[in-house]
């Protein structure tokens, strides 16, 4: 009797653990997993966004390996964190709406303007087939690429240097994100764009933009805006704005 009640606990507890298994963000298993889950339900979901696989590689993306160690404990909340050298990883929401907005699949290749910590570049790297980041920075470029190599990333492009001027030998994109502001699209993007690509760029001041969806139709540009946005400037090797 007791032995038949020990295998009845056994087959549940078995049942309950293969269910939990079944929870899809099991990936890198950290201590972090539950404050992960809780920013996407709160910050990503209940704020609109629905695309599956957005959803999906934000549960799975380890956020807090992405920022400075001593800001490890704030990686999931709800804003914008320093990574160095002036720059900032961008709030999550915003990593989210702007990845699915592009409408991306893993038949595409998407290039990154702005690699800064490496996290946006993670997220696209769960969903599409290939990325190619561009970071002026040398050192974030070098941190950026060392976190991603650690975690296992293996379809992601590294390049230091000019973001403006895109990625020539690998164009043309299904699609491009840019994450620092310039003042109007660089030309060289727009023609490293494939015919029915989408690109979301924020454009404007150096303080605040607009977050805009383009869509090459046909050889032309078509503008959307999509939100108002806080981005650091897209700046030249000299430091100057674009
Ligand atoms: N996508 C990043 C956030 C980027 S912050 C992340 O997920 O963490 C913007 C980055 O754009 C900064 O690292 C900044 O150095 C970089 N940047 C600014 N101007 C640039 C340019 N012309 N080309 C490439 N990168 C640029």
């Amino acid at each position: 009797m007791i032995l038949h009640k020990k295998i009845k606990i056994i087959i549940l507890s078995a049942v309950v653990i293969s269910s939990v298994a079944f929870v899809p963000i099991k990936k890198y298993g950290d201590k972090y997993e539950r404050v992960r889950q809780r920013m996407v339900r709160e910050q990503i979901v209940a704020r609109g966004i629905k695309d599956q696989k957005v959803i999906q590689a934000m549960l799975d993306v380890p956020r807090h390996l992405f920022v400075p160690e001593n800001q490890e404990r704030m990686a999931y909340e709800d804003r914008p964190l320093p990574i160095g050298e002036g720059q900032t990883i961008s709030q999550p929401y915003i990593v989210a709406l702007m990845t699915e907005t592009l409408d991306l699949d893993e038949s595409m290749s998407v290039l990154e303007i702005g690699t800064g910590s490496g996290y946006q570049a993670a997220i696209l790297s769960e969903i599409v087939k290939e990325v190619y980041t561009i970071e002026i920075l040398e050192s974030l470029a070098i941190k950026a690429k060392n976190t991603l190599s650690a975690l296992g990333y293996t379809n992601i492009s590294f390049k230091i240097g000019d973001g403006y001027l895109g990625w020539e030998e690998k164009a043309p994109f299904d699609a491009i994100i840019v994450t620092c502001a310039p003042s109007n699209i660089p030309k060289p993007l727009e023609k490293q764009l494939k015919e029915g690509g989408r690109m979301i760029i924020p454009l404007g001041g150096s303080i605040t933009q607009e977050l805009v969806l383009i869509e090459k139709r046909k050889g032309k540009l078509i503008r959307k805006e999509v939100s108002s946005v806080r981005f650091v400037p897209m700046v030249r090797n000299d430091g100057k704005r674009y």
